[in-house]
């Protein structure tokens, strides 16, 4: 593919500060913070991406990207996490049994230190996406990050739903993949595989139910998330560049995730992977049932076309109404699907301005 942008770039967001934090989790992966500082702040942001993206679907430079948008609307110090599900690490394409659970425990309590060491006691919100905001979401309710003034949560949080095809392959996906095709992962890029590798055959099988676009990358990720022609995104909503460098924003993707994603789905709301793990003994059975102590104001962004997550997170405002009334807010998306509140050429327009109203209310 001709890469029209340079990966893992800054250049989407200007006149910033730009600074770089590694730091290591309790269970030893080395993860990372990007500072984008234009000016101190009480309000501090912290942008969570979903599994196979990164933190570079907030700065992505052909359009009007969420890190830069906050920049300009008075959020003056915005800072973007890599965690173990970021695309650009190998931690989930190599061999591993990670589960959601890990990720609640380890990851962002780890990068909460990080931040107050640099931000002390200032106001953080935190704007997450897909898996990244159910685990994140996870971390907040059973207890292990705490002292965050608001949660911003697209597509999906704590009640995981999907469409009845998506189930499915929730069910035999991930053995079939693995004993059946003999590919640990899914990517987006099997396209330009060799001809007639497993990865190149599994692009040009799934592209025959694809006609929509030309694009094999898009009908991978279609494979890979939801239910849909496309199913991550509405084509109308991205721009050309966007929709031809897709495998450049979300890549590609290990199985294991989709195991513990399974079990939540079936049980209606998140729910620890494997009760018998002593590892994760502090973490509850099922994160809602805490809910009613938990004070954070939350915004549930809910794409009217969500062909991933579906109506997850019309479905979590009405069960959170009734443990912890009046803490959060829903905002459908008209016209928008799974990822396009973040990539879309348009999001400035649709989606950015309401999450800056929800944090200018529960700001300074
Ligand atoms: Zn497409």
């Amino acid at each position: 593919m001709e890469r029209m942008i340079p990966r893992f770039t800054l250049d989407g967001v200007g006149d910033a500060e730009v600074s770089v934090y590694p730091f290591a989790t309790e269970d030893g992966l080395g993860l990372e913070l990007t500072r984008f500082l234009r000016a101190e702040s009480d309000d501090v942001i912290l942008l969570v991406h979903g599994l196979t993206s990164a933190s570079d679907v907030f700065m992505m430079p052909e359009h009007r990207n969420l890190a830069s948008h906050l920049l300009d609307n008075g959020f003056t110090d915005v800072w973007a996490l890599d965690f173990r599900m970021s695309g650009r690490y190998p931690y989930d394409t190599e061999t591993h049994r990670y589960t959601l659970d890990d990720i609640a425990l380890y990851d962002f309590p780890a990068a909460l230190d990080v931040l107050r060491r640099h931000i002390g006691g200032r106001r953080i919100h935190v704007i997450a996406h897909c898996l990244g905001s159910v685990s994140f979401s996870m971390s907040l309710f059973a207890g292990k990050v705490s002292g965050i003034t608001s949660l911003t949560c697209n597509s999906v949080s704590l009640t995981p739903r999907v469409p009845a095809f998506s189930r499915l392959k929730l069910r035999f996906g991930p053995a079939a993949m693995e004993y059946l095709v003999g590919l640990p992962y899914i990517d987006p890029r099997f396209g330009e595989a060799p001809v007639l590798t497993r990865g190149w055959m599994v692009a040009k099988t799934v592209s025959l139910f694809h006609n929509e676009c030309d694009v094999s990358a898009c009908h991978l990720q279609s494979f890979q998330w939801g239910a849909g022609k496309p199913a991550m995104y509405e084509h109308a909503n991205l721009l050309p560049v966007t929709h031809k460098r897709v495998a450049d924003i979300c890549g590609a993707s290990g199985l294991h995730y989709y195991r513990h994603v399974r079990r939540m789905v079936e049980a209606g709301r998140a729910v620890k992977y494997d009760r018998d793990n002593p590892a994760h003994r502090d973490l509850p059975d099922d994160y809602l049932v805490n809910a009613a102590d938990v004070g954070t104001p939350m915004l549930l962004l809910a794409p009217e076309r969500n062909k991933v997550f579906t109506d997850s997170n019309n479905h979590l405002f009405r069960v959170l109404e009734k443990r912890r009334p009046g803490r959060q807010e829903l905002a459908v998306l008209p016209g928008y699907g799974h990822l396009d509140p973040l990539i879309g050429k348009n999001a400035h327009l649709d989606v950015f301005p309401k999450i800056v109203d929800f944090l200018k209310r529960h700001g300074g």
